[in-house]
């Protein structure tokens, strides 16, 4: 079991957190901003960042060829939903995506979009960690995280409708 600290300073136990997300033994902060036969969307837990969407697998695998083809259709169709849904309601005009396969949760994608605060640390794959760092330490305050859970408000009701 490993402990895992919520954005909201709660602590849990969990075997594997996209499990726990996943089958809705943890609410996400916010709530479920897309769910299908196969995958789950939900603003990441940790990180205060609008629009910051983790795509998790409902089946406990990690790695990508352990999706079935009915599983890559829906991923494909899931991220790019969730990518447009970003763009219209939340005007955001790129997005990183990071996936990696040995992690000790299971299969999911974090969808972290770029503000223009995100500058000062950089470009590309070496800025994000201390942007996730400055999100979590600097940006916890309550006007912020109600911007975030409006956001994820936002992104249900357009992939929901
Ligand atoms: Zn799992």
């Amino acid at each position: 079991m490993r402990e895992i600290t919520l954005s909201n300073g709660k602590t849990v136990e969990v075997e594997c957190l996209s499990c726990a997300l996943t089958s809705g033994l943890i609410q996400p902060d916010g709530g479920v901003v897309l769910e299908t036969e196969y995958f789950h969307a939900h603003q990441d837990v940790a990180y205060p960042i609008k629009g910051l969407i983790i795509i998790a697998s409902k089946r406990h695998i990690k790695r990508f060829d352990e999706l079935t083809e009915y599983e890559q259709v829906d991923y494909i169709t899931v991220l790019s939903r969730i990518r447009k849904a970003q763009r219209d309601i939340l005007g955001i005009d790129y997005v990183y995506y990071f996936y990696n396969e040995d992690t000790s949760h299971h299969f999911h994608t974090w969808m972290v979009p770029r503000y223009d605060w995100m500058y000062e640390f950089g470009r590309s794959v070496e800025s994000v960690r201390p942007v996730l760092l400055h999100a979590r330490e600097e940006m916890n305050n309550d006007e912020n995280i109600q911007e975030v859970m409006e956001a994820i408000k936002s992104l249900r009701k357009e992939l929901n409708t």
